[in-house]
């Protein structure tokens, strides 16, 4: 396995998503790789920090008690004769459990894993964003023309990312690549910013349009995030974040003029 599959596979093979052949060719690859092996301890470390961090989020007791209690009334069986970790609890019981969970992700909790699944996002959009500019690995296609960069990232991936150049905006667009977020390849769109650099990440979103949005700024690093035409969008710089925010707006705007 090359060290860019290698490296590309990293985050699926932190999930557990490769299957078992990739699995052992991750394995003998960063064995006798260096330059992977340390790729691999930063995003164990980097995940590490993040559970640590206020990211992580443990289920309420209260949650707990209010599914034992629950059981409790629908069997009529005290929970000390019969606790709630039995193995041997019929499937009744464990269907009256799953109801009361529904309840509550009808609740609070949609909102809670939307939160949590865009700080996860914001996290793999920021390593990245890192990686990118630590390994050299900035760019597959280098080019300041939006008819060379468009047409590469079609030939590669199964959709095709609305690419614009906003030289005249002061945000010149400078080449694309391949990255991966979210278990899926995604277009990596490279702009500049004086000497900042700023990566775009764009891939198939079918739920509807959303506003720009800044999500997190972590280690000098702003994120923010959008949907529009059918793709959702991530950009992430180290640019001040009143011109991250121009960016974003630059782009909305082009790509709502390209669709309409
Ligand atoms: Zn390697």
């Amino acid at each position: 396995m090359s060290c860019e599959l290698t490296q590309r596979f990293i985050p699926g093979y932190m999930d557990g998503e490769l299957d078992l052949v990739r699995t052992i060719e991750m394995e003998m690859h960063v064995k006798r790789c260096a330059a992977c092996a340390q790729k691999l301890e930063n995003q164990r470390e980097l995940r590490a920090a993040l559970w640590r961090s206020s990211l992580a989020y443990a289920a309420p007791a209260v949650l707990r008690d209010r599914i034992q209690s629950s059981l409790r009334v629908s069997s009529g069986v005290g929970i000390q004769e019969r606790p709630f970790k039995s193995p041997s609890l019929p499937i009744w019981q464990w269907a009256g459990a799953v109801a009361v969970l529904a309840l509550f992700s009808l609740t609070g909790w949609q909102l809670t894993a939307r939160h949590s699944r865009d700080q996860r996002i914001a996290g793999e959009v920021f390593s990245s964003h890192v990686r990118s500019l630590e390994a050299n690995h900035l760019m597959d296609v280098v080019s300041t023309d939006q008819h060379t960069v468009k047409p590469w990232f079609d030939a590669k991936l199964d959709f095709s990312p609305p690419v614009e150049d906003l030289a005249n905006n002061g945000f010149p667009l400078v080449g694309g690549r391949l990255d991966y977020l979210e278990g899926r390849e995604v277009a990596a769109l490279v702009y500049q910013r004086r000497e900042h650099m700023i990566n775009v990440f764009v891939w198939p979103n079918p739920t509807g349009s959303k506003a720009a949005q800044a999500i997190e700024s972590r280690q000098g690093y702003n994120i923010m995030r959008w949907s529009h035409g059918g793709f959702q969008c991530w950009a992430v710089s180290d640019v001040a974040p009143s011109d991250l925010a121009e960016f974003v707006r630059l782009l909305e705007t082009y790509n709502s003029s390209e669709s309409n």
